[in-house]
């Protein structure tokens, strides 16, 4: 039987969680706040900026916005981070991606404190993710686990394939898994065999960004099927990594595109800095 993975309702209801401890937080007086910076104008990132801002009220914390000249420096970026790196009232901060080009980002996010990393970039969260002692995890991949486990799909022991080895997907995911017991093979384009190896895949994760990747051949009857992409078909509508439509007969598991990890993605974010700000002393307002 086919079960279709409900992202939509699995993000609302961890946001519903989060917003009961912040209303506890809030009784002794205490608000998560949560810092994103966004440079330039471009109107993906300024999209997601506003749906990050929507998703701290429905919480209700507290967000606020930096918006940032196309033609700002690195110098004074970075100085704004530390700022917030030093408020103590400032529990998240985010930088939007992509930066202008004339910016380092890999220096950039370095810069936000370890402990207000709530996208979990910093190279000490990437480590604690390595050791599997993190406690910020990156939001997509955290996402993908909260999905699995609240649909009660055991990861122990299973052969899980990653498509895909990027540092925002693939890789934390894969350590994710591997932390969770599960066996995992690591795909990219020079692998050989693709269609081998996906076809042992108790649970397979794609992070590929091609539509329609991933084609009913390439899976295992029963299996599991978790589609990160997010892409744009020749009709202009969002679409993920797998051929939906004929992949979804043969398993039992499938996360549809949109809504299965996408919407998790933010509501991880805001899980993010609500554990951030437990971690930190909370200033009241
Ligand atoms: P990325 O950085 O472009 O990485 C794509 C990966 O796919 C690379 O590792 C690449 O291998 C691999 N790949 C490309 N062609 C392949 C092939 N023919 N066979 C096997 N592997 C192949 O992308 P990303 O940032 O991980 O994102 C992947 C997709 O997820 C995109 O559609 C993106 O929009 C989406 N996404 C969604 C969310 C969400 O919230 N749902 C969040 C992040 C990303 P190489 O390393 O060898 O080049």
């Amino acid at each position: 039987m086919l079960n279709i993975i409900d992202g939509k309702r699995i993000s609302q209801e961890i946001l519903m969680e989060v917003k009961t401890k912040v209303e506890e937080l809030k009784s002794e007086g205490k608000v998560p706040c949560l810092s994103v910076i966004l440079v330039g104008n471009n109107p993906a990132s300024k999209i997601y900026v506003n749906n990050k801002k929507k998703a701290c009220e429905k919480v209700g914390m507290k967000s606020e916005e930096y918006l940032l000249d196309e033609n700002v420096s690195q110098e004074e970026l970075i100085s704004l981070i530390e700022e917030l790196n030093n408020r103590e009232d400032v529990n998240g901060i985010l930088v939007q991606l992509p930066l202008p080009k004339h910016l380092n980002e890999k220096v950039v996010l370095e810069a936000i404190s370890y402990k207000k990393d709530v996208d979990c970039f910093n190279p000490y969260n990437v480590g604690k993710l390595m050791q599997g002692t993190g406690t910020l995890l990156p939001c997509t991949p955290a996402g993908i686990i909260e999905l699995l486990d609240r649909e009660k799909i055991e990861i122990e022991g299973k052969n899980c394939v990653v498509l895909g080895r990027s540092n925002i997907v693939g890789k934390p995911i894969s350590i994710m898994m591997l932390n969770r017991n599960a066996t995992v093979t690591i795909c990219h384009s020079r692998t050989k065999n693709l269609e081998d190896i996906c076809k042992k895949a108790d649970i397979l994760i794609v992070a590929v960004g091609k539509e329609k990747f991933v084609k009913d051949f390439m899976v295992k009857e029963g299996s599991t099927v978790i589609d990160v992409g997010i892409n744009r078909n020749s009709e202009g509508k969002v679409c993920g990594d797998v051929d939906y439509e004929n992949v979804s007969k043969k398993v039992s598991y499938i996360t549809p595109v949109p809504g299965g990890v996408g919407p998790m993605t933010i509501s991880m974010l805001i899980k993010n800095t609500l554990i951030a700000s437990t971690q930190q002393k909370i200033y009241i307002y």
